[in-house]
Formats: structure tokens, C-alpha cells, sequence
């Protein structure tokens, strides 16, 4: 007799190939689903990063991987679709407002409407996303109130909601700054080199720019605290 093989559970998971979404990949791994990536090209200036998702997702050996291309540099208005120079300091705000010129407008709620689709379809019952409200708390569709907001979405959008199993949105890291992210990549043996936090293109991390000084900021953190 043919073996009834136990139905998976299928998580959906937003991997941009930067420290954060790679380690919240496995992550999820580790807590047993199967992963169903994805992975967005929206014109973003660093190309670099789709090359480090391509590969993490092989490495996890992930049951899908999609890579959907939106070209949200037609609509522009953010340091790192448009013809704007990207930071090279943290903390840069424009001017009169406290959100940073890397925002990309509405980049989440896209993104998560994109992968509430796929998970409807692949019969997934979570989204992952690596949203980290503490280190980027300009960022408004980071905040906890922005990810409530779209669990409601999920509930009441989807035909899955309406019959009473919505496709929860889970954020485990949405509280954790950046060197506890780098202490969970550790314990799950994530290959940090493998992943690209850069706002930039090229052969290497500019070092300069807010994001890769976040990301050196919490690595050496996480080393200190080891010691
Ligand atoms: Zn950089």
C-alpha cells in the first residue's frame, strides 16, 4: 500500500537575499515548512541582492522560488529606484520629515499583496517577512500598527479569509535590532558572506551607506557579546 504522505506546511517567505530576510528563511526552515520564496525585482539599484536571494534559496533548497518583476522605478521617489544619490551616512532624514529618502513608496504593502497571492495559491498557511521595526523605525510600513493592518487585509481580501482560514502574517523579527538578527544567523548557520545588505551596486558592499553600516554595527555587537 502506497504511503499517505503527511500534508506539508508551506510558508511563504519574502527573501530580498539581505542579512534579515536570508536568516528569517531559515528561520522558518527550522521550524519546519517548506518554503515557498519570493523574491522581487522592482528596479532596485542594487542588482547584487537578487543574485544573493537566487542563492540562498538553493542552498535551503526552497520547493519554489519566485522572482516577480515590478518596475517601480517608472514610479521612482525613493534613493534607491530613482536618480537620487543614496545616503552615505546613518540616519539621514529629508528634510521636514523623519522618514529617510531610501523609502520606497508603498514598497511593502505591494510586496505583501504580491505574496498574499502566491500563498492563496500554493495553499501556504503563513507569510514570513523580516520587518524589523527598531533599527528602521522611519520606515512607516514597518511599524506593528502597518503589519495588524495587513493581517485585516489578509482576512477580509482573500477567499481563504472569508472561509475562515486566513494566511497569517508572521514577523518574528519585527522587535529584534540588528545584532540579534546577526546572533540568530549564527545559531542557524546562515552564510552571512552569502547574503548583500548594500543600498548600492557592485562587486562589494559600499561600506558607507545606512544599511551597511547597520549591518557592521550589529555583527560587531553580536561578536562583543559572545566574548
Ligand atoms: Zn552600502
Amino acid at each position: 500500500m502506497r504511503e499517505v504522505s503527511k500534508k506539508s506546511k508551506r510558508a511563504v517567505v519574502l527573501l530580498s537575499g539581505g542579512l534579515d530576510s536570508s536568516t528569517l528563511a531559515y528561520y522558518v526552515k527550522s521550524i519546519g515548512y517548506d518554503l515557498y520564496a519570493i523574491t522581487f525585482d522592482y528596479g532596485q539599484r542594487s542588482r547584487r541582492e537578487l543574485n544573493s536571494a537566487e542563492e540562498i534559496g538553493r542552498i535551503l533548497g526552497v520547493k519554489e522560488h519566485k522572482f516577480i518583476k515590478i518596475n517601480l522605478r517608472e514610479i521612482g521617489g525613493s534613493a534607491l529606484t530613482d536618480k537620487m544619490e543614496v545616503p552615505k551616512f546613518s540616519r539621514l532624514r529629508m528634510e521636514h520629515s523623519q522618514i529617510p529618502i531610501t523609502y520606497v513608496p508603498a514598497r511593502n504593502t505591494i510586496f505583501l499583496s504580491i505574496s498574499l497571492a502566491y500563498a492563496e495559491v500554493v495553499g501556504a498557511d503563513a507569510i514570513f517577512y523580516g520587518a524589523n521595526c527598531l533599527d528602521y523605525s522611519g520606515y512607516p510600513d514597518c511599524r506593528p500598527e502597518y503589519i495588524d493592518a495587513f493581517r485585516e487585509v489578509a482576512r477580509l481580501g482573500t477567499k481563504r479569509g472569508v472561509e475562515g482560514s486566513p494566511i497569517r502574517i508572521e514577523t518574528p523579527f519585527l522587535f529584534y535590532d540588528k545584532s540579534q538578527i546577526v546572533k540568530k544567523a549564527l545559531e542557524l548557520n546562515v552564510p552571512i558572506e552569502k547574503t548583500w545588505s548594500c543600498y548600492e551596486d557592485g562587486e562589494e558592499p559600499c561600506g558607507k551607506c545606512e544599511s551597511c553600516l547597520l549591518r557592521k554595527k550589529g555583527i560587531e555587537e553580536a561578536k562583543r557579546s559572545f566574548r
